[in-house]
């Protein structure tokens, strides 16, 4: 028998208080594979990854191993003046994956505050050069996470407005947003007139800026809004010319989710700086990491009466039973070969979501690797959008619950980040509820 849950003492995030009332949070007991089970055995298929931090399958019993050897053993240690046996192990791990100029990683708990470490990595690198540099430059419509430091480089209006007025903000480019252009170009033939608007806050400011910051490829938070290639090339053309660091934020897409192991390589580049989390412990543990280039580390070499110190850390930094998942999760990549190995799975995918456009309703079908994202509009001749009040895709995430499916789209955007581990007929499965779940709103 289950007891009738009591939410009164939750805070939920992103959620409003009405909706926690109107349709309380479900209670999940068990996760098995692309699957969860809540308390009356009821299965959700999670086409999202929980937050796209899920990419081998819930409870992965590899993961779940590696975790229950380690809890054997040890919890956790300090990480200053001692170093737990996982930590070690992972560093080395990740330095096989990486690009080779990022040779030093920094460990913290979750992606904002590997998103803060890598800004207080760029400020201090450039005062311990002599520079005044204190700027940072980020995409329109950027997402870094939520603390105050990663905020002040977002740049979502429902996110971050209130506290830029509050606290700070930094410099924002034109979003990157091929659906609804900026500059009213198209895909396949623009330039990347978007990014005029970096080169101009290069070229008034580059002497003030300390990095830019980006999300590789896709703008994840914003709606998974994809850009080209072309366009990452040219933020890293741009930041090379200027002589600007860039830091490259890989939390979402990190670890083969867009067809390459770190979709930095879609522009051949390597940046200053790298931050990673959400894939990285396979969606089991809070873990993240900033890795950066020896050439940075380097300014932080020095004696103790030098101020070449990074001054930060977590209590949990290094945590010895993430770093053990952390390591399974690194391991299962190696043995599902990823990113190659999941060519016939995106293809498939990729295939599938095609067969979307045209639909009514249908403004936009954007995709890369294994993210696809569906922007539903009132009318896709005009893209003309829904009235925010009708709440069109919280309501097409309602009815996905009742079918057996968990999506809960941003905004208007439907999307998915199936787990790397989903089988064709998984896929098949999430696309035929989400059209039912669409049909089932936009029929009404
Ligand atoms: C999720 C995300 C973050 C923040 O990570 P948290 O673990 O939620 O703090 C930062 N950057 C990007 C691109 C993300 O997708």
């Amino acid at each position: 028998m289950t007891s009738t849950p009591d939410f009164s003492h939750l805070w939920m995030p992103f959620t409003h208080f009405q909706d926690m009332v109107e349709n309380p949070p479900i209670v999940i007991e068990r996760g098995e594979g692309i699957y969860l089970f809540d308390r009356e055995g009821r299965r959700y298929l999670d086409a999202i990854g929980s937050w796209w931090v899920n990419v081998f399958g819930h409870c992965n019993p590899a993961i779940s191993a590696a975790l229950h050897q380690q809890i054997e053993k040890l919890e956790h240690v300090l990480m200053a003046g001692f170093v737990n046996e996982p930590v070690l192990e992972l560093s080395n791990r990740l330095a096989r994956i990486l690009p080779p100029k990022l040779s030093r990683v920094f460990y913290s708990d979750n992606g904002s505050t590997a998103v803060e470490v890598a800004l207080k990595i760029a400020l201090q690198y450039h005062r311990l050069r002599g520079s005044a540099r204190s700027e940072f430059v980020a995409l329109g419509r950027a997402y870094h996470g939520d603390t105050l430091g990663a905020m002040s480089v977002g740049s979502i209006p429902e996110y971050h407005t209130i506290f830029h007025e509050r606290f700070r903000h930094h410099h924002f480019t034109d979003t990157l947003y091929c659906y609804r252009c900026p500059c009213g170009c198209q895909k396949e033939t623009c330039s990347v007139e978007c990014l005029d608007s970096l080169e101009k806050l290069f070229l008034n400011r580059g002497e003030n800026i300390a990095a830019c910051i980006f999300e590789p490829m896709v703008q994840g938070a914003a709606g998974m809004q994809v850009y080209p290639a072309k366009a990452l090339k040219r933020i890293f053309d741009l930041c090379e010319r200027f002589g600007i660091l860039t830091i490259d934020d890989e939390i979402a897409m990190g670890f083969g989710r867009t067809g390459t192991m770190f979709a930095c390589e879609h522009a051949k580049n390597v940046p200053d700086i790298m931050c990673l989390a959400k894939a990285l412990t396979g969606g089991f543990l809070p873990m993240s990491a900033t890795a950066v280039s020896e050439e940075i580390f380097g300014e932080f070499k020095g004696d103790y009466a030098s101020e070449r110190i990074l001054n930060h850390g977590h209590s949990f930094t290094g945590n010895a039973l993430a770093a053990a998942t952390a390591c399974a999760s690194m391991q299962l990549m190696l043995e599902h070969n990823v990113p190659e190995g999941l060519n016939p799975l995106i293809q498939h995918f990729q295939m599938q979501l095609e067969q979307w456009r045209g639909r009514p309703y249908v403004g936009d079908v954007r995709g890369i690797g294994l993210v696809g994202a569906i922007e539903l509009v009132a009318d896709p001749a005009t893209g003309e959008r829904f009235a925010a009040s009708d709440r069109i895709g919280h309501r097409v995430g309602l009815e996905a619950l009742h079918r057996g499916l968990l999506i809960r789209p941003l905004g208007d955007c439907v999307y998915f980040m199936p787990p790397y581990t989903a089988t064709l007929s998984e896929i098949d499965e999430m696309l035929d509820a989400t059209r039912e779940s669409v049909d089932a709103v936009l029929n009404a």
